[in-house]
C-alpha cells in the first residue's frame, strides 16, 4: 500500500478586539441584548455609508507585523457578493487584492524541532449576523436574526499548504493565539467564536509534486477539534485511496461528539463572488508614520520571552512554555519573582 504524506492550509477568522464595529460606531459587546447593537449601517439599510475604523486597521498591520508580513500601504475594499440570509445587504466588505499583509511567517515547535510555516495573506473584512434556531433547548420552527454581530471587525489570516500533520495545525493555531493574546489585538476565545478556523486535508503519496484533492471542514470551533477532524479525515482519505476510490473536492463538517467529518456539499471549482472595488469606501495610503508607530508597539512576543525565562530565571523549557503562554500569566510570574528578590 502507498505511502502517503499529509498538507494542511488553514483560513483563520478572528474578532477583531475593538470597541465599536468596522464601519460604524455601534458596540462590539458579546452577549448583548438582540440586535441592540445595531444602526442604519449594520443593518444594511438603502443608501447608509460605512466608515473605517481606524482602530481596526491598526490591529491587522500590528499583528501582520509581528507576524513578520509585508504591509500593503495601500487600503483598498471590496464586495464580495452572496446571499446570506445574515447579512441583509447580500454582500460582504473585505479586500480582495491587495490584503493589508501579504506573506508571513510563523515559527513553531513539535518534537523539539522548529518549522517555519509561511502565512499567504492577513485581510480586513466584516463578520455577518446569527440566525438562532434553537432557544435553550427548545428546536424553533421559525428561525430569529441577531445583527449584534454583523459588522464587527474580523482579520481573516491564510496560510500556505505547508502543515504536515494534525500536531504542526495545533502548535500552528496555539502559537498564533498567544501572539494575538500578547498584542492584545482580538480576544481569540473560541468559546465566544472570536477565532474559527476552515481547515483544508489533503493527502498525497510521498513523493509526489501535486496536491491532493482537498477537503475542507468549516467553522471548527476549538484547537483540539481541529486536531481530531485532521486525524480522522487523513484516516478516511487513505482509505477511500486505498479501496481503490476517489475523493472529491467537497466542504465537510466536524461532528464533535460523533468523532467524524460529514459531507456537506461539493465544492466544484471556486464559487464566483463577483468581486469588485467598494465604491463606498475610496483607497487610501497608510502612511509611513501610521507603520513605524505599530511596528514600535510590537514588544516582545512569547517566544522571545519563553526563551529569555529559560536562560534568565533557569527554568525548564516545560516551565517557561506555561509560564509565557499569556501575557498575563508572565506578567505575574516577572513580578512575583523580582518582588521576591527584593
Ligand atoms: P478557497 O478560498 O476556495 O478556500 P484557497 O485557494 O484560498 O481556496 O485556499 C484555502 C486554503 O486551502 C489555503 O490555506 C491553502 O493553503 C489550502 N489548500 C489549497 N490547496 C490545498 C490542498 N490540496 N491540500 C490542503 N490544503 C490546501
Ligand atoms: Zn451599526
Ligand atoms: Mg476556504
Amino acid at each position: 500500500m502507498a505511502d502517503y504524506e499529509t498538507v494542511v492550509g488553514l483560513e483563520v477568522h478572528m474578532q477583531i478586539n475593538t470597541k465599536s464595529k468596522v464601519f460604524c460606531e455601534c458596540s462590539t459587546q458579546f452577549g448583548a441584548e438582540p440586535n441592540s447593537n445595531t444602526c442604519v449601517i449594520c443593518t444594511s439599510q438603502p443608501g447608509a455609508i460605512p466608515i473605517l475604523n481606524k482602530k481596526a486597521v491598526e490591529a491587522v498591520v500590528k499583528t501582520g507585523l509581528a507576524l513578520n508580513f509585508t504591509i500593503n500601504k495601500q487600503c483598498t475594499f471590496a464586495r464580495k457578493q452572496y446571499f446570506y440570509p445574515d447579512v441583509p445587504k447580500n454582500y460582504q466588505i473585505t479586500q480582495s487584492e491587495p490584503p493589508l499583509c501579504s506573506r508571513g511567517k510563523l515559527a513553531i515547535t513539535v518534537s523539539g524541532k522548529e518549522k517555519i510555516i509561511n502565512i499567504t495573506r492577513i485581510h480586513l473584512e466584516e463578520d455577518a449576523g446569527k440566525l438562532v434556531h434553537e432557544i435553550g433547548s427548545k428546536k424553533l420552527d421559525y428561525s430569529l436574526l441577531d445583527l449584534n454581530r454583523a459588522g464587527v471587525g474580523l482579520m481573516e489570516l491564510v496560510t500556505e499548504p505547508e502543515i504536515t500533520s494534525q500536531h504542526e495545525a495545533l502548535e500552528f493555531l496555539k502559537e498564533l493565539k498567544s501572539i494575538v493574546e500578547y498584542l492584545g489585538t482580538s480576544k481569540c476565545s473560541m468559546e465566544e467564536g472570536k477565532m474559527r478556523c476552515d481547515v483544508n486535508v489533503s493527502i498525497r503519496p510521498v513523493g509526489q509534486k501535486e496536491l491532493g484533492t482537498r477537503v475542507e471542514i468549516k467553522n471548527m470551533n476549538s484547537i483540539s477539534g481541529v486536531r481530531n477532524a485532521i486525524a480522522y479525515e487523513i484516516e478516511r482519505q487513505k482509505e477511500v485511496l486505498n479501496s481503490g476510490g476517489k475523493l472529491t473536492q467537497e466542504t465537510r463538517l466536524w461532528e464533535a461528539e460523533e468523532g467524524i467529518t460529514k459531507s456537506m456539499r461539493s465544492k466544484e471549482g471556486a464559487l464566483d463572488y463577483r468581486y469588485f472595488p467598494e465604491p463606498d469606501l475610496v483607497p487610501f495610503n497608510l502612511p509611513d508614520s501610521f507603520i513605524e508607530e505599530l511596528q514600535k508597539q510590537v514588544l516582545e512576543l512569547p517566544r522571545a520571552r519563553k526563551a529569555r525565562f529559560v536562560k534568565d530565571y533557569g527554568l525548564s523549557e516545560c516551565d517557561a512554555d506555561y509560564l509565557t503562554s499569556t501575557r498575563m500569566i508572565a506578567d505575574y510570574y516577572e513580578e512575583a519573582f523580582n518582588a521576591f528578590k527584593r
